[in-house]
């Protein structure tokens, strides 16, 4: 998510830039929208950045303010309606675009008040993801009080983990849960402002830091300056998997260099898990700090025996079954010189379903290992999250239902090592008080509605009349059997 206010600049280019470096934030949509101060233009489509955007169509977006997003969906499904910036018009202007990372837990009550306020009728109505619900409830309060009135009302009944940037023709919004989930950084150009999820993006378009958006606080930025204003109390609980794998190395979150936590995790994880071998590799590129800090710690020389191919993400391509059953290979092949003959200790970021750890392990040794110790830089994740990943359902979760030596077997390692919670959390810099581990540990610090209120499909769900609803409503429903697929 990205959002810069610079008269006299390129705005849409630089929200190019911008999004270009959050791409691993989410490769199924982007989007921007682009102001002149009269009208606001919305180019979003499925895809990737550079998919979606070409010279042409970025020299057509012309204004001083643009806002960008990447979709990673959380709620709703992948459909054109649902990438953002989402668009609702305003009856106080043309309208307004909004962002946003993470995903909301009250949606099915927010729901039901749009529905009150009659806010879900106008452009745009197809979506079904909480952002656009949002999106509607503020355009709907905007029309009494204006749209930073119209935020500073409606923020405070949001729950759950919401980035959000978002723009009218004048002014660039951002604005952060209290709990401050996801993160969100406030930059400055020489001739204008920028806002991002990450410090690299800032870093990539020459914007020199400034401070994060805090726990609970909207900034505001138009002709007349930057404005900040509290919405509530700040209780921050970042996510400790940010660290862990959904952050670039090159961002620092909460004044910790996610790179420098990576590689402590890694040196912890020796401590915790040492092994008898003769190489440490990493699975590009998540678990690579932390298999440097493994092999620093435990003396064990480090190489790189997988070669990822950085560019699969989503290609509108359906794989046949047979280029399906190449499956990891896809992602990841070993280098056989490398490997042949050596007893390995291979480094990832987390294990969710094992589907991936038991295909590498197996090919792993058809590469010629003869030995594979399998280290973890995450506790096993055995709950889900409910505030911005969307993991898999709880009977998914291949932890759930085994212990690590289960686990171990599952996988066909010959040891398997997890890094301990209190390991993860000493690395990370921040106090236990300050972070989320619930998908660790099961302390959600955010109360969570019952079952089911919740789901991915839940917007659709409810359209349908399932997922606990009362009656149908004006949102798009794409089937069913979705609806019952619940995290
Ligand atoms: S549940 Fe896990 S992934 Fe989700 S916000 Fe909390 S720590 Fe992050």
């Amino acid at each position: 998510m990205f959002g810069v206010w610079a008269p006299g600049e390129e705005v849409a280019k630089l929200t190019f830039y911008g999004l270009y470096a959050l791409q691993h934030r989410g490769q199924e949509a982007a989007g921007i929208a682009v102001t002149d101060g009269s009208q606001i233009v919305v180019f979003k489509d499925l895809g990737l950045v550079s998919q979606v955007f070409d010279e042409q169509v970025l020299s057509s977006l012309r204004g001083h303010l643009a806002i960008g997003h990447t979709r990673y969906s959380t709620t709703g499904s992948t459909t054109w309606e649902n990438a953002q910036p989402t668009f609702r018009t305003t009856q106080v202007g043309s309208g307004l675009a909004l962002g946003h990372n993470g995903n909301l837990v009250n949606t099915a009550d927010l729901l039901a008040h749009a529905r009150e306020a009659g806010a879900l009728g106008n452009a745009g109505a197809n979506a079904t993801s909480d952002s656009d619900l949002v999106c509607a409830l503020l355009a709907a309060e905007a029309a009494d009080a204006g749209l930073e009135q119209a935020a500073l009302r409606l923020l405070p009944t949001l729950r759950g983990a919401f980035s959000l940037v978002f723009c009218d023709e004048s002014t660039l919004y951002a604005a952060r849960d209290p709990q401050g989930v996801r993160p969100l950084c406030l930059g400055r150009l020489e001739r204008g402002w920028v806002v991002a999820s990450e410090t690299a993006a800032l870093d990539i378009v020459g914007a020199s830091f400034v401070r994060e958006v805090e726990p609970g606080e909207l900034i505001a930025i138009d002709e007349d300056g930057l404005r900040s204003s509290r919405f509530a109390a700040p209780e921050p609980k970042g996510c400790v998997f940010e660290y862990v794998y959904l952050a670039r190395p090159d961002t620092t979150i909460a004044g910790r260099s996610v790179h420098a936590a990576r590689v402590e995790i890694g040196r912890r994880l020796a401590e915790e898990h040492p092994a008898e071998a003769d190489l440490v590799i990493p699975v590009p590129e998540s678990g690579t700090p932390a298999a440097i800090g493994f092999a620093q710690a435990s003396g064990i020389p480090y190489g790189q025996g997988l070669v990822k191919n950085s560019y699969v993400g989503r290609t509108f391509i359906e794989p046949s079954q047979t280029i399906r059953q190449l499956g990891i290979r896809l992602k990841l092949n070993p280098l056989r010189e490398v490997i042949r003959g050596k007893r390995l200790v291979v480094v990832d970021d987390s294990i969710v379903r094992g589907n991936t750890q038991r295909a590498l392990v197996r090919m792993l040794r058809e590469a010629g290992a003869i030995e594979v110790h399998v280290r973890i830089a995450s506790p096993p994740v055995r709950w889900p999250c409910f505030y911005g990943i969307d993991f898999a359902s709880r009977a998914e979760l291949v932890a759930n239902g085994l212990d690590v030596d289960g686990i171990r077997r599952s996988i066909g390692a010959d040891s398997l090592g997890y890094v301990s919670l209190d390991g993860l959390i000493a690395a990370s810099e921040q106090p236990r008080t300050r972070l989320c581990s619930a998908c660790f540990d099961g302390n959600y610090p955010i109360p969570l509605p019952d079952e089911a209120k919740m789901g991915k499909f839940l917007l659709e769900g409810i359209e349908k009349g399932v997922a606990g609803a009362a009656e149908p409503v004006l949102l798009n429903g794409y089937g069913a059997e979705d609806a019952v697929r619940r995290p």
